[in-house]
């Protein structure tokens, strides 16, 4: 035996939305939990969130439930599940209005929530806070409330243990690399997105896939992971790697247009809605001009906007620093990676396939986003799943009887995975599988993934990140070729059309003997 041990009942993984609202519920309920991140606990995407989030409270004339469903279901290019689409939605204001007891402060107009609209919203439901500072408040607020639990910042999570295929525990590297144990009756992979997929991205550092990793070696199934959704306006700064400051919808929201280099708008005549039509729209019209005007972005005029710096400080803070004015010029933006609308597979109380292991906010595949997410609904499904999988945890726990478990430390490291330098991943990637896919590049990009891969232990944070990487591209490679049509964020160039027998079907993958991905189309529960 070597290494460091602990218990808990419930091990959470990931400290952003989903992650801290399971454990304050959970712990709420009588559970003991134990939290842990492989950064500071605030490095997630959730901080960074500017728009805000969708939820019908019930005082703007005219908007229900139902219209904001059906809003998802249109973003979602026919490949969202109504029942759970409507299930998560209806969840939505009594678990806003418990965020805001535990202390999150939204924006108000006089007595009311102040409200903004994006891109696919037939209405003005988005509510807001520190203007485009949303999701800052939700996780001061969310940390706040989780004062007291335990949680261990800089330890990663690196495997998922199982016996006789329930779950009994969690492998963790230290703060100090070292391996120890987790013992837990039930975890919860809280993990967050992929975009470090692609060379350019609005996610943080941690978004590396690791939690959909995790559960496919642990014998869970992931689907819909084709469906990366791109931002379509980030500031463009020059030909630069890593995470881009966002600009926004809601500044389209408000507004501002879209304009080619020559100062023409380009939105209006592709769809009804124009600069507010859905993400996937804008993002392919956008990458089309780009090519049409052989252009590295296109302009985002808000001039005509009053108030920006106010009503936009973040945006307006990284155009400045970029040494753009967004009051006096148009802000350069092009479409970056920005949000997985896959994952792993759970049903509405965030259960995987395998007993005891659970998947809440951007890692799962709910059915809420289908084919293309609509903006701000995945702030709002992290506080919906995150309430979700506390109660069905704390539900499922008091069953066993209050099993107990032995303390011990790592009998075994991490078994060996495949891994390929992470520069190599995100150039193919960025090359072959972001807006405008086809077979022979996708094929390609795979086949560069696989001669840069060799085994290698996970033995600290960079090879456990980069091993979820290499998994997660051969996993989207396979998955976006298989797909043979453009739905939502998956675009096809040698298939640019919808096909109806595609829109019964997801995507799903699961690990095959040898730790390969491999891709079953899947019948969806909401499909008629
Ligand atoms: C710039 C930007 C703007 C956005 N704007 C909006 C918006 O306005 N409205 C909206 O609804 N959505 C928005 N989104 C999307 C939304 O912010 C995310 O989908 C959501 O916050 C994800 O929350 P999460 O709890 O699932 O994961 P995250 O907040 O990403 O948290 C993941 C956590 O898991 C931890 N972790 C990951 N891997 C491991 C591991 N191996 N071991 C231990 N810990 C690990 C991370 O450290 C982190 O704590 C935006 C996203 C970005 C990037």
């Amino acid at each position: 035996m070597n290494g460091w041990a602990a218990e808990a009942e419930l091990v959470v993984v990931g400290t952003g939305v989903a992650g801290l609202t399971a454990a304050v519920e959970a712990a709420r309920l009588g559970v003991r939990v134990v939290v842990v991140t492989k950064d500071a606990t605030d490095a997630g995407s959730t901080r960074w969130a500017q728009g805000g989030v969708a939820v019908v409270v019930g005082d703007v004339p005219g908007d229900s439930v139902a219209a904001h469903v059906a809003d998802t279901l249109t973003a979602g290019g026919g490949l969202c599940d109504e029942a759970a689409t409507a299930a998560i939605l209806r969840d939505g204001p009594p678990a806003v209005a418990r965020l805001r007891a535990r202390g999150a402060i939204f924006d108000a107009d006089g007595a009311r929530l102040a409200r903004t609209r994006e891109g696919g919203h037939s209405a003005f439901r988005v509510i807001h806070a520190g203007g485009d500072a949303t999701g800052a408040e939700i996780e001061r607020a969310l940390v706040r409330a989780a004062a007291g639990l335990p949680l261990l910042t800089g330890h990663v999570a690196v495997d998922v243990l199982r016996d006789r295929g329930r779950v009994v525990g969690l492998a963790v590297l230290d703060d100090e690399g070292r391996p120890g144990v987790l013992h837990a009756q039930a975890v919860l992979l809280a993990t967050g997105g992929y975009g470090q997929l692609y060379a350019s991205t609005t996610n943080p550092a941690t978004a590396t896939g690791d939690g959909v990793a995790l559960a496919l070696r642990a014998g869970a199934a992931a689907a819909d992971l084709e469906f990366v959704q791109f931002h379509p306006t980030v500031l463009y700064t020059g030909p630069t790697t890593g995470r881009r400051p966002l600009v926004t919808e809601a500044v389209r929201g408000e507004g501002a247009v879209l304009l080619d280099r020559a100062g023409r708008r380009f939105l209006t005549g592709v769809h009804p809605l124009a600069d507010l039509a859905p993400r996937d729209v804008v993002a392919a019209a956008i990458t089309r001009r780009m090519a049409e005007t052989a252009s590295d972005c296109v302009y985002l005029d808000a001039r005509a906007l009053d108030g920006f710096p106010a009503r936009f400080p973040t945006v307006y803070a990284a155009c400045r620093a970029a040494g753009i004015d967004p009051v006096r010029e148009p802000i350069p933006v092009t479409p970056a990676a920005h949000y997985a609308c896959g994952g792993v597979v759970t049903d509405l109380d965030g259960r995987t396939g395998v007993p005891g292991l659970y998947a809440a906010g951007e890692v799962a595949r709910t059915g809420l986003h289908g084919a293309n997410r609509l903006a701000s609904n995945s702030l709002l499904e992290g506080l919906v799943l995150g309430e979700r999988v506390a109660r069905a945890v704390a539900v499922e726990l008091r069953g066993n009887g209050g099993a107990t478990w032995s303390a011990d430390g790592p009998e075994e490291p991490a078994p060996a995975v495949p891994i390929a330098p992470r520069a190599v991943v995100q150039r193919a990637m960025t090359a072959a599988a972001g807006i405008g896919r086809d077979a022979a590049g996708l094929a390609g990009a795979s086949d560069v993934v696989d001669a840069a891969t060799v085994l290698g232990v996970p033995v600290d944070r960079a090879r456990v990140e980069d091993a979820a990487l290499t998994l997660l591209a051969q996993a989207v490679l396979a998955a976006a070729g298989t797909r043979t049509e453009s739905r939502g964020c998956h675009v096809r160039t040698d298939f640019p059309e919808r096909d109806d027998l595609w829109q019964l079907a997801s995507n799903e993958v699961r690990l095959d003997g040898t730790g390969r991905p491999v891709v079953a189309a899947r019948a969806w529960a909401g499909a008629a």
